[in-house]
C-alpha cells in the first residue's frame, strides 16, 4: 500500500487525517517514525507556499509521498496580517495570549474595536514523482475584543462567525465538529480528500 507521510509533529492534525484518509488505498504515517529530523525553513510569502516547502522538503527527507499544510488568520484592518505569521505574531511561535494581545493591541492602536477577518488553509500533497496537488479552505469571520468560549486555540476566542440564523458565536464556543464543518482546514481537507479519491481512482 502506498506510504503517505504528514509533515506534522501535532498529534491532533496526523489523528484528524488518518481519519479522513481512512478509505483511501494509503498508509498514513507520521514524521516521528522517520527518527529526527530538521524542520523546513518556512520562509514562503503564503500560505500554500509553505505548504509546497514543507511538503517537498519532507518528501525529499523521507522518499515518501508527503502531505503538508500551513494555516494562519488575516485581519483587513492591518492589511492582511499576520498571515504567514500567525503562530508566532508577538514574537515566540505558539504563544496564543501574547498572539492575541499584539492583535487586540493592533486594533486599538488604530482607533478600531474589531476587524473584518478570515482564517486559511493551504494543504499540498507531493507525490514521490513530483506530482503535487493542493488544497485551499477558508472562513470569514470578525474579530471582536471581547473573547468568548474555552474550545479551539489560537485566535478562536476572539473569531466570531454569523450562523444561518443571524447570530454570532465564536469559533471557541463551537463543538469540534461545528468548527470542523465550516472551519478553513476542514473544508481544505475535504477538498484534498476529494482530489486524492480521483488520483488514486476510487471516487465513491
Ligand atoms: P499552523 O499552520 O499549525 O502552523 O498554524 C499557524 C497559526 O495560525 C497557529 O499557531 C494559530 O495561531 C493560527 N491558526 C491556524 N488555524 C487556526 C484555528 O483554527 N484557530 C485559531 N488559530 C489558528
Amino acid at each position: 500500500m502506498k506510504k503517505i507521510v504528514i509533515a506534522t509533529k501535532n498529534q491532533g492534525k496526523l489523528r484528524e487525517m488518518k481519519a479522513a484518509f481512512a478509505h483511501l488505498p494509503v498508509e498514513i504515517v507520521s514524521l516521528a517514525s522517520f527518527g529526527d529530523l530538521p524542520d523546513a525553513v518556512e520562509d514562503g510569502a503564503t500560505f500554500e507556499a509553505n505548504a509546497r516547502i514543507k511538503a517537498h522538503f519532507f518528501r525529499e527527507a523521507t522518499q515518501t509521498a508527503c502531505i503538508a499544510d500551513d494555516s494562519g488568520i488575516e485581519l483587513d484592518a492591518l492589511g492582511g496580517a499576520p498571515g504567514v505569521h500567525s503562530a508566532r505574531f508577538a514574537g515566540r511561535h505558539g504563544d496564543d495570549a501574547a498572539n492575541n494581545a499584539k492583535m487586540i493591541a493592533e486594533l486599538q492602536a488604530r482607533g478600531l474595536t474589531s476587524s473584518s477577518a478570515d482564517y486559511r488553509c493551504a494543504l499540498v500533497f507531493e507525490d514521490v514523482d513530483g506530482t503535487v496537488l493542493t488544497a485551499d479552505g477558508r472562513v470569514d469571520g470578525t474579530i471582536r475584543f471581547e473573547p468568548r468560549g474555552n474550545g479551539g486555540f489560537g485566535y478562536d476566542p476572539y473569531f466570531y462567525v454569523e450562523r444561518p440564523d443571524g447570530t454570532e458565536k465564536t469559533m471557541a464556543e463551537l463543538t469540534l465538529a461545528e468548527k470542523d464543518a465550516i472551519s478553513h482546514r476542514g473544508k481544505a481537507l475535504r477538498e484534498l480528500v476529494s482530489q486524492l479519491e480521483n488520483y488514486f481512482g476510487c471516487r465513491k
